[in-house]
């Protein structure tokens, strides 16, 4: 005989009496229960609850009668791949939007006078993806099982709610200069080669080597995190300091003509800014991408800080169904998005006029 691997479904934890059973109604269910016909019904003939049982009997009940009647500890044996073991993990995955316990609670927990923190704007990026994700998933869900839509639609309501102020709650450490700011820097070409070098001697490396790798680190802290343009000039000390190794001489006449370099490469990101902050902004509609959950059920976010600072400062309007979101960008932050291609653009004009 063969066997076939069985999923074991506690479905009275997964199946509350409200939830709508569509296709699955009449899916008929093995069940064990007291021959006084009495108690709950069980998906295990040796449940501990039936043990007071004078003799027990097995019976096939429709799912639609059984749930609300079901025993919370047993588990039913359902083969894998049967439709039904798709639809509880559906159902299972809306259980935070039933219960509502992570997205009533308030923001994140954080220090007073540490809100401007990195780690109190991680906290919020964090809470605000993972609501969304939630969000997502319930459409996903939705879609699948058209018959939960209705049932599940005031519980999308109020997390979608909770979406919004927890983007406002990030929103409101970050800002678009900075943004904006480290657009230009991502979209500024690199230096020739030799330029700065004479003055950036290290150990080992050139001169030129060095101003390379350093301006690379620099724009790329620009370009993917909320830093902004010090937090670059910071990324590229640390190339200098890693060259020079535990050799001091030197070390402090390199730096400081970094630093020398750092502030024209930072004039030239502001002076792009400067030239963009009045102009038209290019409205942009992208995909929201998924968090990705990794092999050790940590969450991992495709979007880089900047980008998810970017969504939550620029958004103008959500599409939770679809899954995308409306953005009304400044020009090079419009080209930074669509250069890293972390998302998806859906739709693009360069039709509005300035903020
Ligand atoms: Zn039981």
């Amino acid at each position: 005989m063969l066997s076939q691997e069985m999923h074991r479904l506690r479905l009275g934890q997964i199946f509350a009496a409200d939830v709508p059973l569509g296709l699955f109604q009449e899916l008929p269910l093995s069940c064990f229960r007291s021959s006084s016909g009495l108690g709950r019904l069980h998906g295990e003939a040796d449940c501990a609850q039936l043990r007071s049982a004078p003799a027990v009997h097995r019976s096939e009940v429709p799912l639609t009668f059984a749930v609300g009647e079901l025993c919370t500890h047993c588990a039913w044996p359902v083969p894998a791949g049967h439709p039904l073991v798709a639809f509880a993990e559906a159902v299972s995955s809306l259980t935070p939007l039933r219960t509502g316990a992570e997205f009533q609670a308030g923001p994140v927990a954080e220090g007073a006078g540490r809100a401007d923190s990195r780690d109190a704007r991680e906290g919020r990026r964090r809470r605000w993806r993972r609501l969304q994700a939630q969000l997502l998933e319930s459409h996903t869900v939705a879609a699948a099982y058209p018959w939960l839509a209705l049932w599940v639609e005031p519980m999308q309501v109020s997390l979608a709610g909770a979406v919004d102020r927890a983007r406002r709650d990030m929103a409101l450490l970050l800002d678009e200069a900075v943004l904006l700011d480290t657009a230009c820097a991502a979209a500024l070409p690199a230096p020739a080669l030799g330029e700065g070098g004479s003055a950036l001697v290290g150990p080992g490396p050139s001169g030129s080597w060095l101003v390379q790798e350093a301006w690379a680190c620099w724009q790329q802290e620009c370009a993917t995190d909320w830093g902004g343009l010090e937090a670059g000039r910071s990324a590229a000390s640390a190339v200098v300091y890693e060259a020079f190794g535990s050799r001091r001489r030197g070390r402090t006449e390199a730096l400081d003509a970094l630093d020398l370099l750092v502030d024209e490469w930072n004039g030239r990101a502001r002076a792009l800014a400067a030239q963009h902050a009045a102009v038209p902004r290019r409205s942009l509609t992208v995909e929201f991408p998924p968090l990705v959950r990794t092999h050790n059920e940590e969450e991992e976010d495709q979007l880089t800080r900047w980008e998810a600072g970017v969504l939550a400062v620029y958004q103008v309007a959500v599409h939770w169904s679809a899954g995308s979101i409306d953005l009304l960008v400044p020009g090079p932050v419009a080209d930074q998005l669509l250069r890293n291609s972390s998302l998806a653009a859906v739709a693009e004009d360069h039709e509005h006029p300035g903020p």
